[in-house]
């Protein structure tokens, strides 16, 4: 048997062991969803046995060394890991920005201190991370940002407001961008680590259409911080923050923006708009739920290649734009379709006309707005797109 298959071999054994059976299968409501942190409560003791399971052995992050908490796995064990994972239909034990777009960054920029100090809190869900990078006037134009930070000898004092900080009033600590130069732009940002907790930090809730708060105005006054908490170099915070987002839209495409859970369209078409010899009665909205699919499939084959490409040595790059405007397209598209299959049942806050899964649609429906701006929007994509990978305009 060769080593892979010998692998292979262990990790289904480990799975079938150690993943727990309420673990495996479609989870119920985002509530499910297992974001970890100090204050985190476990809907399951189930999903804190299988975080902890999972943590222990790395394989939260599978391919980080083992030296910070990671499974040490090569890019073929991972897949292995995947595809096993995939076949009990286990849950990811852990959802984390952590994991998908600060720990990437700090492999890449950190120092072995900042390593051993952060990874493996995040590789075993110790502690949660937000992202504070937008503000009031600086969103698509980014490196317009003026939260202050000075140097005061000792440490950084920072003052200034962030906003859309998705959950910063569940997160333990937050990975900021700050202005340390005000005489240049681009040069005069820096990355800084900080405790939620650390006085003078506040977070507000925003809430949104969909109903949900995930998201915050933060706002800093006077908040000290150690200054071993800077990545990189004073003032070169912004190639860091530009490789973030990039992990970031890699994963938030990746994950298809988890949208509309695992019913088939043509299911739910069948159900409200009928059948006619097996076939959704309304040749139109056929059509263009099978465009859809077909749409569907070609992508997530993309995303796959890009993945394979990516496991192969060749790192994220301007190209995860394209995934990224093409998910945020694909998710709203199938939430169109949703909703204009179900009728004014696609329409339902709640009460007894509406069912679970119809509530469900309407605010995925509208949660799904937001995917063409979160992440930078489906205009400065684009822009990426036209600028870096094609090279019609010059780089900035
Ligand atoms: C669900 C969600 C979660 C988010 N979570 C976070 C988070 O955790 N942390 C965080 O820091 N931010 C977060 N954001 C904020 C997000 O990054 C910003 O909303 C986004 O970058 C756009 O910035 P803005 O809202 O200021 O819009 P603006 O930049 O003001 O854009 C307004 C409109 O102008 C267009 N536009 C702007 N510039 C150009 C251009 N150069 N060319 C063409 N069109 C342009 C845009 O495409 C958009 O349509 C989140 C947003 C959402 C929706």
């Amino acid at each position: 048997m060769s080593d892979l298959e010998t692998f292979r071999a262990e990790t289904r054994d480990w799975l079938e062991a150690n993943c727990p059976p309420s673990m495996r299968g479609e989870m119920g409501g985002e509530d499910e969803a297992v974001w970890g942190g100090r204050n985190f409560v476990f809907k399951n003791p189930d999903a804190k046995l299988w975080l902890g399971r999972m943590g222990a052995r790395g394989w939260t992050a599978p391919t980080w060394p083992r030296e910070y908490g990671g499974g040490g796995l090569s890019r073929e064990e991972a897949k292995i890991l995947d595809c096993e994972m995939a076949r009990i239909k286990a849950r990811p034990a852990l959802l984390s920005f952590g994991i998908w777009m600060l720990g990437p960054v700090l492999l890449e920029y950190a120092t072995d201190e900042q390593k051993r100090e952060h990874l493996p809190k995040i590789v075993r869900g110790e502690i949660r991370w937000c992202q504070g990078y937008s503000e009031p006037g600086a969103g698509s134009d980014l490196a317009s940002l003026r939260t202050r930070c000075e140097d005061r000898n000792d440490h950084f004092l920072i003052n200034g407001q962030k906003v859309w900080t998705s959950y910063a009033d569940q997160a333990d600590w937050i990975f900021c961008l700050v202005r340390t130069d005000t005489t240049k732009k681009h040069e005069g940002i820096s990355f800084v680590l900080f405790d939620m907790k650390t006085d003078g930090v506040e977070a507000r809730p925003i809430k949104l259409i969909s109903g949900n708060s995930p998201f915050c105005e933060t706002f800093f006054t006077d908040v000290k911080v150690p200054k071993k908490n800077m990545v990189g170099k004073l003032n070169g915070g912004w190639e860091i923050a530009k490789r973030l987002l990039q992990y970031e839209r890699q994963n938030i495409s990746a994950s298809g923006f988890g949208g509309g859970g695992g019913i088939e369209l043509e299911e739910i078409a069948k159900h409200y708009v009928g059948e006619e010899g097996g076939r959704i009665a309304d040749g139109d909205l056929r059509a263009r739920i099978a465009a859809h699919r077909m749409e569907a499939k070609a992508f997530s084959l993309t995303v796959r290649r890009v993945e394979d490409e990516a496991k192969a040595g060749r790192s994220v790059g301007p190209a995860v734009s394209i995934i990224k405007y093409a998910a945020a397209k694909l998710n709203q598209d199938r939430f169109e379709l949703m909703v204009e299959a179900m009728g004014t049942q696609g329409l339902g806050w709640g009460g007894e006309g509406f069912n679970a899964s119809e509530i469900a649609a309407t605010r995925g429906w509208l949660r799904s707005k937001g995917n063409s701006i979160e992440g930078g929007t489906s205009e400065v994509n684009l822009n990426v797109v036209a600028k870096r990978v094609l090279g019609l305009l010059d780089h900035q």
